[in-house]
């Protein structure tokens, strides 16, 4: 009796040290072997059963991010520095990375937008920055300015250096204007924007949607899975709204033919002239006029006007165009980053709304 206590007593001790030595000692003692078998069994079926089925089943409610292949996310790093074609002097300049992401959003957003905003901004343009010399890198770099992978002009994105910005802003401007735009740069050191563990390639962004931004298919050539159209609903500050632009027919006849010479438009007339259909964006997608077909953007470039998000009203001789919003309508809306900042969102709120399904690292 005394050797069978010691012996459990010892066996105890072991089942704590280690599960596994519960199913070895169980298979010592004959009437305890089917409990500990049937036990196991229902935890093994309790505990996988329900792991595989979320493994198989396809679970509609999870967003994308979820779906990030974590085991093959690396991490981009921003190099020291940049090479940047200067549309003026027409040489390649070699900059500070950090130093240029502050050139650009001094270039491409108003100091006086919100420091959240800012800083969406200056995630926004060192992630496009960085997909543009990583391009290059293995292809070659833009037709454009072959020696640079980035110009600092709106071909590429606006940017200018600290002694610019002093001679065109002022000293004032320096002081809090710059000192902001660093702090935003500064704040977010390195942090790139990344869509299931890759860089974004096309950051884009513009000054206004008009109250909802545009799927990329609808604007440019191929379907991007970040850039989706979707609502932009603190746009109350962005110029150009409801922006009205008359033309006569004569005017936009010769605007059109001007523009896209391998079109034959035929003879046109108040009757010729007419929107066929929307995006999903309420930006027009197609619009006939006279014997031709052009996409909203080839109507909003032909006859410079900011958006083509535009109803049209014709009177007898004259077309009126009324438009919202500034810029193609793709990705990040500035002004709509500025009002979600001012309602309480911060810089990851603003890009992972505007660019669907990417995250911050
Ligand atoms: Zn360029």
């Amino acid at each position: 009796m005394m050797k069978r206590r010691i012996r459990k007593k010892r066996k105890l001790k072991k089942h704590i040290n280690s599960f596994l030595d519960i199913w070895g000692s169980a298979m010592d003692i004959p009437f305890i072997k089917p409990i500990f078998i049937t036990i196991l069994t229902i935890c093994i079926l309790l505990i996988f059963i329900p792991y595989i089925l979320t493994k198989i089943s396809p679970n509609t409610d999870e967003p994308e991010k979820e779906l990030i292949p974590q085991a093959e996310f690396q991490l981009k790093e921003v190099p020291e520095t940049i090479n940047i074609y200067r549309t003026e002097s027409k040489k390649v300049e070699t900059v500070n990375f950090e130093n240029y992401v502050k050139g650009v959003i001094s270039g491409e957003m108003p100091s006086d937008f919100h420091i959240e905003a800012l800083k969406a901004q200056a995630v926004a343009a060192r992630t496009y920055s960085l997909a543009r010399v990583l391009k290059a890198q293995s292809g070659s770099n833009p037709e454009a300015h072959p020696d640079a992978p980035l110009c600092d002009s709106t071909h590429c994105q606006v940017y200018k250096n600290e002694s610019e910005l002093e001679a065109l802003k002022g000293k004032d401007w320096m002081n809090d204007g710059w000192k902001k735009i660093c702090r935003a740069a500064d704040e977010t050191k390195g942090q790139l924007l990344y869509y299931n563990g890759e860089l974004v390639e096309q950051a884009l962004f513009h000054s206004s949607s008009g109250g909802k931004t545009e799927n990329s298919e609808d604007v440019f050539a191929s379907a991007v899975p970040y850039l989706v159209s979707v609502d932009s609903p603190y746009e109350d500050e962005a110029t150009h709204q409801e922006e009205q632009h008359s033309f006569s027919i004569a005017e936009i006849s010769a605007a059109v033919k001007n523009k896209y010479p391998n079109i034959s438009f035929g003879t046109i007339t108040a009757d010729t002239i007419k929107i066929i259909n929307r995006s999903n964006g309420n930006r027009v997608e197609k619009m006939q006029i006279g014997n031709g077909i052009l996409k909203g953007r080839e109507v909003r470039e032909a006859l410079n006007l900011p958006s083509a998000n535009f109803t049209i009203n014709i009177s007898e001789d004259t077309v009126t165009f009324t438009s919202n919003g500034s810029g193609h309508g793709v990705g990040m809306s500035q002004y709509g980053a500025d009002g979600m900042a001012k309602n309480g969102y911060n810089y990851k709120d603003i890009l992972s709304h505007y660019y669907s399904g990417t995250q911050v690292y």
